[in-house]
């Protein structure tokens, strides 16, 4: 048995990565689309195979509702979106799975899971990274202690944009710059690898001045974030420089480096540690998913078997939680302290 997902917004994530990864599903299929576009939903229903009574448009959203075909709603809108649909798309009584950065602020978040749990709906955000085998293979190490305990981890995530007039530049769209775009990742993957909270956080944030890219929105942010036990992950995001996507988690004895640690294929595990007063190098080679499709399906079994999923929406809240700490932080160039959320530990 397949869950039935209508996809809302045909932009690039839509065509060239999930609705693709659909064929590798074996839980989830596509079977209703939203889009502004009369002609794009005609050309992606025909070649998806989705009838045309099927396809809406922005304003005809809430007839989901008497389409039994569907049972969940996939929200991948522009950022500033996020919120308004999923809160909309709750009333229709489907599931749903959004897009990261879950909102364009943690107040949002709040809004959105109350929506959910009054509709009696499922809502989980799409942290791709937590359904990867390579980054789940790095928590598994890390939390089992292979290499000893956790002392700081070293993260990236970097890439270069040229479109000033794309809706990421615009911080009313957006929220924010490289940040809660792709700087996210490397805060998420953190919380997931370690499976422990920050306490407090250090930022610098710098746009070069005159360039129409930033005038709105950070190009680059650098923070610190302190877990316990005195664990230190240091991060830097940027939105001006070439990809570079990794991070190095350093144990007591050995450490653990996963280049294109954030890209949707390629990931590479490295890994050092001591053998006696030997040094040993390894490569760790283990099969490889569609992250999408592993998401999916991970939304799709926890709809048909009513579990919790692993990413519900209090972990898209805890995230834009530091994040406004960071830029916080990065605006009054002082540490700030994050306070302990009750609840937060029970979706780990
Ligand atoms: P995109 O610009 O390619 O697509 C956005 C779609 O929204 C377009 O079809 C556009 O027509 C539509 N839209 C509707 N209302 C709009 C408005 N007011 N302004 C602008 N566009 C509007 O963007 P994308 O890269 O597909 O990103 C969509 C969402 O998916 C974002 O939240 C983004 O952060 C997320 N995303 C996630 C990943 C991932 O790896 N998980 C990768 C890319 C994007």
């Amino acid at each position: 048995k397949r869950v039935g997902y209508a996809l809302v917004g045909l932009g690039h994530l839509t065509l060239e990565e999930l609705l693709p990864a659909f064929g590798e599903c074996k839980k989830s299929k596509p079977v209703a689309l939203v889009s502004g576009s009369p002609e794009k939903l005609k050309k992606v229903a025909a070649q998806y195979g989705i009838k045309p009574e099927s396809c809406y448009s922005y304003q005809d959203y809430e007839k989901l509702k008497d389409n039994p075909e569907v049972q969940a709603i996939y929200i991948v809108l522009p950022n500033s979106l996020h919120a308004e649909y999923v809160i909309r798309g709750a009333k229709t009584g489907k599931h749903i799975l959004c897009e990261k950065p879950m909102a364009n602020s943690a107040r949002e978040c709040e809004l959105m899971i109350d929506a959910c749990k009054k509709a009696n709906v499922k809502l989980m955000v799409a942290y791709r990274i937590q359904y990867e085998p390579y980054n789940r293979q790095v928590r598994d190490m890390v939390r089992d202690e292979k290499f000893g305990k956790p002392k700081y981890i070293e993260a990236q995530n970097s890439q270069s944009s040229a479109n000033p007039d794309h809706w990421r530049h615009k911080k009313a769209l957006a929220g924010g710059g490289a940040l809660p775009d792709i700087g996210l990742y490397c805060l998420n993957t953190s919380r997931f690898v370690l499976g422990t909270e920050p306490t407090e956080v250090f930022g610098y944030m710098h746009s070069t001045p005159g360039n129409p890219l930033f005038k709105e929105v950070e190009e680059m942010m650098s923070w610190q974030m302190r877990f316990p036990d005195g664990v230190i992950v240091n991060c830097v995001t940027h939105y001006n420089t070439h990809d570079s996507r990794f991070y190095r988690v350093n144990a007591e004895r050995g450490w653990l480096h996963l280049d294109n640690a954030y890209a949707y294929q390629g990931q590479h595990l490295q890994t050092s540690h001591a053998e006696g007063k030997a040094k040993m190098q390894n490569q760790i080679t283990i099969p490889t998913k569609n992250q999408f499709a592993a998401e999916m399906d991970h939304f799709s079994e926890c709809i048909l078997e009513d579990k919790q999923p692993h990413t519900p929406g209090e972990e898209g809240l805890q995230d834009h939680r530091i994040m406004e700490a960071i830029y916080q932080s990065a605006r009054e160039g002082r540490p700030v302290k994050l306070t302990a959320v009750k609840g937060v530990d029970a979706f780990r």
